[in-house]
Formats: C-alpha cells, structure tokens, sequence
C-alpha cells in the first residue's frame, strides 16, 4: 500500500480531511503517516487505525520518505519545507490546501469535477504539485461550471459571504466566544420580560466596543458585525482574496490566455461554515433562462439548482442549511432588469469540504488511479 504523509490534520481543513477520508475508505487504500509542528510523539488520530505516532513535521529525511504528502498546515508551512524537500530531490507527490504554490509554474490547482483534463495534462507533463484551489473559487465554479465549459460567460461579479471558518480553527473558537460573550452582556436586560429592546441593544453595542470582546484573532468583532476585507492587502484597493477569482479561476479552468473576468468585494460575516456568494453573470448573448438552468444543473454531480422562490431560498440556500453537505446549492437565478445577458444567482457552499478538504482526497485518488467519474 503507497505511503501518505498527512500534515495539517489537527487544524479546521485536516480534520475535515481526516473525517471524509474515514467516510469514503480511503484509509484502506494507502498507509498513513502523521506528521505535526507542535505534537510530535503523540499518539495517531483514531481515524486511522494502526498509524505509528506522529512525527515531526519539520523533520525533512521522515518527509522524504514519503512518496505522497497532504499538507493542510498553512502557507508559511509550505513556504518553509516544500523548496527545501525539493531542493533536496524528493520527488514525490505535494498535495496542498495552502494557496503559496496556486500560482508556481511547476503546479496544477485542482478541481475534479471542473478540471479534470487539466489535472490529466499535469500528470503526463510530469507535475508533482497538487494544489487546492481558493475555497471561494472552487465553490462558485462548480456552482456555474455549466456556464462557463458552456463559453457562454462574458464576465461575473461575485460579492462574497464567506463564513468564520474560512479563518481556521483559533478564529472559529473566537467567533463563538464573541457571541457567548455578547449575549452574557445582554442577558440581564433579555431576562426582563417586556424591557426595552434598547437596553439589550445598548448593552450589545457596549460589549462590541468593550476592549474585553475577545478580538486577538479576527483583530475587530465579527458575531453581530461583518469584516469587508478578507487576506492581505495589495496596496491597490484590491484584497488579495479578490484577487485570487480571476487569476485561481481561470487557471483552474485552463483559459488563462483567454481569462474571464472574475470580480467583486470579498466580506467575512458571522456565519460558522459556508461561504455564499452573490453572483452577477454577464453572458457573451441572450438566452432563454430554461437552458440556462439545464446547462447549469446538468454540468456535474455536486451543482443543484434551488427554485427562485422564497421559500425554497431561505430554507435551502442558507450556511445553515448546507454546512456539513458536499452539494453546492445556486439559487436566485433570474435576469436583471438591465438585459437579457445579465444574470443574477446566489449559490452557498461547504468551504471545508468542496472548498478545502474533498478536492485534497480526491486528488490523492486520482494519483492512486482511484477516483471513480
Ligand atoms: P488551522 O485550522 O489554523 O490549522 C492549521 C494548523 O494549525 C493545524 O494543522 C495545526 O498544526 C496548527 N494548530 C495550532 N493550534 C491549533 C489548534 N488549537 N487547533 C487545531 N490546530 C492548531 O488552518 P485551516 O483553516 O485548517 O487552514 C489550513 C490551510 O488550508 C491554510 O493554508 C488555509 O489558507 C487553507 N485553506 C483553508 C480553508 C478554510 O476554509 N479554513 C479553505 C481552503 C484552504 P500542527 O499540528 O502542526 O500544530
């Protein structure tokens, strides 16, 4: 059985990896091997029956052996190791949740159900790192795949809901703790029934402002707020996480010297898992909203279109409603008034699983000749 290290496997994607890895069996394709920076020694997750303890994730001759790795540890882990285990001719397999290598010339992003060809291409042309795509990216093109593979897409506009999750494990904890630490500022006045519903707002607005709102993560409160600017800034108005759309985007989908362009203001709001997208499609030419639907609902196993209705939108097309689900949910699908090329859609994903973890295990499947259609 082929050797895998999995690093990063105590964090918010890892252990969504762990978890899905378990569900589909791929623990009896491969024989793993643990490796952490700070828990070296320690006993193997349970997942994985009989795995030797974990080792050290810094350790470059234990790396090497390895003719596979899966690392969901994070970019500053990928730049430090991955250049030095090359440089030091290992040879093997780099399968990546971080975004540091999504633009290298030696690397594919990958994406399955959308790329599968150009994930093909790689492998013959001899590419060794496997790379998962910007979790708001993957989401939104498996949501409009059909439209895209279609030819049909001008350019789109994606405004962006993306949950605290998408933060990682320490940023989620503190989004709970934020609500906690709210409501224990509200309760008094909540507890008097028929008390003014200023009193409750008064004291929400005070613990927001309060220097004891836990904040060393997100930096500014999140529960009963929002953050519009998710990743580093580039110095030109523009997030690094907007700038990814366009440039992950299409080379996923192999159109890098024909890119469409992908564009919009990328916001962190207080959802726990699940980024949401708001979506503004302008097509090359009108056409008639069935096939627009047909092409959109047909393109791969994960898309379902929801009615454009209010009952069926806010009961399936909601974080709450997907977390915890591989489906990509678009909904709100209508022309706008602006013209008949102008389409507008709302589509929610699991950012763990389509978003992070599912194309990571995919991909090793794929390298092990094992990954079904
Ligand atoms: P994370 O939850 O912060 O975990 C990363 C690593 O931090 C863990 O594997 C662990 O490594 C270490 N760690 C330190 N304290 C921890 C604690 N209290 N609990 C758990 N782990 C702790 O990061 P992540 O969200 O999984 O992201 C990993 C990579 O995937 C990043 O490059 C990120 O950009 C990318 N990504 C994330 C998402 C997402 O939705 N979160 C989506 C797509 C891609 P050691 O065992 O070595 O200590």
């Amino acid at each position: 059985m082929t050797q895998v290290g999995i690093i990063g496997w105590r964090g918010m994607v890892g252990s969504v990896l762990l978890e899905r890895m378990r569900a589909e069996g791929d623990f009896d394709l491969v024989r793993p091997t643990f490796f952490s920076t700070s828990q070296a020694g320690t006993a193997a997750p349970e997942v994985a029956r009989g795995a030797g303890p974990v080792l050290d994730a810094n350790d470059l001759e234990a790396l090497k052996r390895m003719p596979i790795l899966i690392s969901a540890q994070g970019g500053e882990y990928t730049q430090a190791i991955h250049p030095r285990l090359r440089a030091a001719g290992w040879d093997g397999y780099w399968i990546d949740a971080a975004s540091t290598l999504r633009m290298s010339e030696s690397a594919v992003i990958v994406l399955d159900p959308v790329n599968r060809p150009v994930m093909e291409r790689a492998r013959r042309d001899g590419i060794r790192d496997f790379i998962g795509g910007n979790c708001t990216v993957s989401l939104m093109l498996l949501a409009v795949s059909g439209l895209m593979r279609a030819g049909l897409v001008d350019w789109i506009t994606a405004m962006t809901y993306q949950s605290a999750s998408g933060a990682g494990a320490q940023h989620m904890r503190e989004y709970v703790e934020q609500m906690g630490a709210l409501h224990r500022a509200a309760a008094p006045a909540l507890a008097e029934a028929g008390g003014s519903i200023l009193e409750v707002d008064r004291a929400v607005q005070s613990a927001l402002r309060s220097e004891a709102l836990p904040h060393a993560q997100f930096g500014v409160p999140l529960a009963a707020s929002l953050i519009p600017w998710i990743d580093k800034d580039l110095g030109n108005g523009q997030s690094r996480e907007e700038w990814k759309a366009t440039a992950e985007a299409n080379r996923i989908l192999g159109t890098v010297g024909r890119p469409v362009p992908i564009e919009g203001i990328c916001v962190r709001v207080g959802a726990m898992r699940c980024h949401s997208q708001a979506l503004t499609i302008k097509l090359k030419e009108d056409r008639p909203i069935a096939e627009i639907e047909r092409l959109i609902a047909g393109d791969n196993a994960w898309v379902r279109l929801v009615p454009n209705e209010r009952e069926a939108s806010i009961r399936e097309l909601s974080p709450a409603a997907v977390s915890g689900r591989l489906e990509v949910p678009i909904g709100r699908l209508r022309k706008l008034s602006i013209g008949g090329e102008y389409l507008t859609a709302f589509t929610v994903g699991d950012q763990l699983l389509w978003g992070a973890a599912e194309p990571l295990r995919r991909t090793l499947r794929f390298l092990l000749d094992r990954l079904d259609a």
